[in-house]
């Protein structure tokens, strides 16, 4: 069932547990997260990014397929179509296309221009009844081009966002998007801590969860983080996956190149992926 993630982070928020956004790339990847979150009882949040939307032909082709694989699959758990990082026109059109939640990340314009923009995706959202996740400061890494460093966001700046009414806030806590580097310094809790203090009442959501230490996922999730965003993880289980087929020479015997024999192994790997972080994350058994 596509629904906005409002209760379902609400919920996560309450109970202090995470609910999972697995970024999705084609079919398969779809298939594997929704059945996964089915067989959890575990609510889910389908993340598409920009790039990933234009590889998969365009945002209404995406929520075409989503709408029409929830309902073939009988998935009854709440799933939510969330754009990833949205820009200001790729957030409207995502809006247009039928996605039940929306980023807007105007984490790289000032903070008055990310202000007035959020605003206005933020009521957008509201009319439709969609849930909206904005993102103040910047989160390193590089997640289709856009770059940053490992930022920290300032309590005050989240504190002006939270109060236009997000469902969710995006804010940086020294997270990285992709891998870690090798002398990555951890999450800071210290401003973790301050953030939380300035908005109490806003979930907060974690980026970047390829390769955070389980302890620190489960520390910030006790200090108020309600979404976390794993991609990375899955991309890198499903190319190690089919990488085993090929090198095995799998694809060579009987009908291996078949393509549903040949992407069997990744698609499993995504859904043993999914699985783990949905019981780091304590949402399996919450839908
Ligand atoms: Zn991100």
């Amino acid at each position: 069932m596509i629904v906005s993630a409002k209760e379902m982070i609400a919920h996560a928020k309450q109970e202090r547990y995470a609910v999972g956004q697995f970024n999705i790339n084609n079919l398969e990847w779809t298939k594997a997260v929704l059945l996964t979150a089915q067989e959890c009882r575990a609510p889910v949040i389908l993340g598409v990014s920009e790039g990933a939307a234009k590889y998969m032909c365009g945002f209404r082709t995406v929520a075409a397929m989503v709408q029409a694989m929830t309902e073939d699959l009988g998935i009854s758990i709440p799933a939510a179509l969330h754009i990833d990082h949205g820009s200001y026109e790729g957030a409207k059109n995502a809006i247009e296309a039928g996605f039940s939640s929306i980023m807007f990340d105007g984490s790289h314009y000032g903070i008055e221009e990310n202000l007035e923009k959020s605003r206005e995706i933020i009521d957008l959202c509201k009319r439709k009844g969609l849930s909206v996740e904005c993102e103040v400061g910047s989160i390193g890494g590089e997640e289709d081009g856009v770059i940053g460093a490992g930022e920290i966001a300032d309590p005050e700046e989240c504190k002006r966002i939270a109060e236009l009414g997000v469902t969710m806030l995006a804010a940086g806590i020294g997270n990285i998007h992709g891998k870690y580097p090798e002398n990555w310094k951890g999450l800071d809790f210290a401003a973790l801590e301050r953030i939380q203090q300035a908005i109490p009442g806003t979930p907060l959501v974690l980026h970047g969860g390829t390769g955070i230490p389980k302890e620190m996922i489960q520390k910030a999730i006790s200090l108020g983080v309600c979404k976390i965003n794993v991609n990375t993880e899955c991309q890198l289980a499903f190319a190690a996956a089919t990488r085993r087929y090929v090198e095995a020479g799998k694809d060579l015997e009987g009908k291996g190149f078949d393509p549903r024999k040949l992407l069997a192994p990744g698609f499993d790997a995504i859904r043993e992926t999914v699985k783990e972080k949905m019981e780091l994350f304590g949402c399996v058994g919450k839908a």
